[in-house]
């Protein structure tokens, strides 16, 4: 039974109904309550929500990680309007299809690009670390008109959502943590996690680095959870400019290498990029 308090309650000052939020409150853990203007919580804990639809729900000690910068979100949204990476968003369309109806949880949502079109059709929470990923996410995904829909800056690794509530998990190029993902999801429940393969954007690395880094090599063994399918997806991107790769270049962790050479990309007449992404899908066990 859930407590009375994270039910609809009447509003009386406005007259609205208030309903509950997915996420709970980072500070002491109760349920938390949409309102006009954020979230608040029984123990009158109250989070507000920016003009864009987000809701910052960071609190206590800084993150292990660094959240994205304006300029790579910038950079990501530019790139990613281009549409060069749809094959995979639609793989992750399709596993949203294929997953029973429940919540859904981007951990690590960026600007919600790929979950534009997923977003709409169930009850939805996303998170990013970057303010600026988790604001540009807000207005994509319509967080402050949809009702099931909402946007959070969080950490990745201590995830403001009750425990075992969570139906699907997408971490796409957002770091593993096994922890939380067991923690969130139910029994059954489904983790899509994406990340760039071993030839992602060779062409551009073997240009800025004078030594390309190593990837890391792949573990598909996780702790409370098997392998339900597991999926590499390889294309070659036509760039339109050197601009879409210098864009693409500031949309990766690359762009914080103190090792890179991005001056080198705009003499260099890169155009053919090999994306490559290994999409895993996990069951909870
Ligand atoms: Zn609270």
């Amino acid at each position: 039974m859930r407590p009375e308090r994270e039910k609809d309650i009447k509003n009386t000052e406005t007259g609205g109904v208030r309903r509950p939020s997915l996420f709970r409150c980072p500070v002491c853990g109760e349920g938390l309550l949409r309102t006009e203007s954020g979230l608040v919580c029984a123990n009158g804990h109250s989070f507000d929500r920016a003009r864009s639809g987000y809701v910052n729900l960071l609190t206590g000690r800084p993150p292990r990680l660094e959240g994205d910068t304006r300029e790579m979100v910038a950079a990501r949204s530019a790139f990613l309007e281009k549409g060069y990476y749809a094959a995979l968003r639609r793989e992750l369309e399709s596993i949203s299809v294929g997953t029973p109806e429940g919540v859904l949880l981007d951990a690590g949502c960026g600007e919600g690009w790929f979950l534009e079109n997923i977003a709409p059709a169930r009850h939805t929470a996303a998170l990013d670390l970057s303010k600026f990923a988790a604001s540009a996410a807000a207005k994509r995904l319509g967080a402050r008109e949809r009702e099931n829909v909402e946007v959070a800056v969080a950490s990745v690794y201590d995830m403001p959502l009750a425990s075992g509530g969570v139906s699907l998990i997408l971490s796409v190029f957002a770091p593993w943590c096994g922890a939380e993902f067991r923690r969130l999801l139910g029994k059954g429940g489904v983790l899509a996690v994406a990340v760039p393969g071993a030839e992602h954007l060779a062409e551009l690395k073997r240009i800025i680095y004078d030594r390309p880094p190593h990837p890391e090599p792949k573990e598909h063994r996780h702790e409370g959870f098997e392998l339900a399918e597991e999926k590499r997806v390889t294309y070659r991107i036509e760039l339109e400019s050197a601009e879409d790769a210098l864009e693409l270049f500031r949309m990766t962790p690359h762009s914080r290498s103190g090792e890179a050479h991005p001056e080198r990309i705009a003499s260099s007449d890169v155009r053919t990029v090999t994306a490559d992404f290994d999409l895993a899908v996990y069951r909870r066990v």
